[in-house]
């Protein structure tokens, strides 16, 4: 097995590959490690892959995987994880944001502090203030409360991770901001942080634009919803349809009552509004409840569990 793989999701960076390459290498020889460099090219249109050809021609420890298209940073990860053979895996944007000086203390890390998995933390940002370093304060304050995960900086590029976490955990869509909250829910809750030097964009641009702040949040809900209820929807559905159709239930009583001592035609009351309302909005849960349920029983994943040990 190798000391370490570094995966490098790449999309349009061949500018800045190059650069990086020299880097890597730079500190992987100082370190003495038996490495690999794992570039997942995600559809470019710029010459990336030639880049990543020409590297591994010149060094075998550096293999490319090319999309057909663009898929994401998430799609590019999940494939790099799956590719990954050391013991150690670290991941790096291309754009030389994330500083390789970094990896020896991040394997450090992980190997002798028994971390799961090590996240970057951009204390200082040189990214746009408004676009980047506001947004990113708020999405990381909701992120940690929700998941109960104390880290500063969830979604930097620069992490590590223990063999076992990446070969365990899916990353799809855009939930490469979430991986902490993924990994977490995969039982591996040993997660560390540290400090980890940023710099300024080089060459080429930014490849996330507004509505990342719009899918980021959904994203995080569907992470809360599958890790809570993904195996059991009733418990939720279920849940809230019993909370409604109590509501419903004690409206209709209350409308009865007022009908029968005569006091209102039934139609003029909020009751009978509230009464239909809740009534139908638990039924329908319920029906989503079961449907879910359905679903699960036919998932073919339905009993795969993630086994620590076994003797
Ligand atoms: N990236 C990718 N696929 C995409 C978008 C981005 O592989 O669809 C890569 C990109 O090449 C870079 C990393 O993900 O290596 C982070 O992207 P970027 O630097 O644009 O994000 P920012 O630092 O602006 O948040
Ligand atoms: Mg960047």
């Amino acid at each position: 097995m190798k000391d370490i793989s570094i995966v490098v999701p790449s999309y349009n960076e061949a500018e800045s590959l190059p650069h990086l390459a020299e880097w890597i290498d730079r500190v992987m020889r100082e370190q003495g490690y038996d490495y690999e460099v794992i570039v997942v090219d995600d559809g470019s249109s710029d010459g990336t892959w030639q880049v990543v050809e020409q590297l591994h021609q010149a060094n075998a420890a550096y293999r490319g995987i090319k999309f057909r298209r663009n898929y994401g940073k998430s799609a590019a990860l999940n494939t790099g994880f799956a590719a990954a053979e050391g013991e150690v895996v670290i991941t790096m944007d291309a754009d030389l944001q994330d500083s390789p000086d970094e990896v020896p203390e991040l394997r450090r890390m992980i190997k002798e502090e028994g971390y799961d998995l090590v996240s970057g933390w951009k204390k200082k940002r040189y990214d746009s203030k408004l676009a980047k370093n506001i947004p990113s304060k708020f999405f990381n304050w909701t992120t940690r409360k929700l998941s109960g995960i104390r880290l500063h900086d969830f979604n930097c590029g620069l992490k590590a991770y223990r063999h076992e976490v990446v070969k365990s955990i899916e990353v799809y869509g855009e939930m490469h901001r979430y991986i902490p909250v993924i990994a977490k829910w995969a039982g591996f809750g040993r997660i560390g942080e540290k400090v980890v030097q940023h710099r300024k964009r080089e060459y080429g641009v930014t490849k996330f634009g507004m509505n990342r702040f719009i899918n980021g949040y959904l994203d995080l809900m569907s992470i809360m919803f599958i890790s809570k209820f993904g195996k059991q929807p009733m418990h939720f559905f279920g849940a809230v349809g019993s909370l409604a159709l109590v509501l419903g239930m004690v409206a209709l009583v209350v409308v009865l009552i007022l009908r029968m001592i005569g006091r209102i035609a039934l139609t003029n009351s909020v009751w009978f509004y509230l009464s239909m309302f809740f009534i139908l909005s638990g039924l329908m849960l319920f029906l989503a409840g079961f449907i879910g349920e359905l679903v699960c029983r036919n998932s073919t994943t339905r009993n795969q569990y993630l086994i620590a040990q076994e003797l």
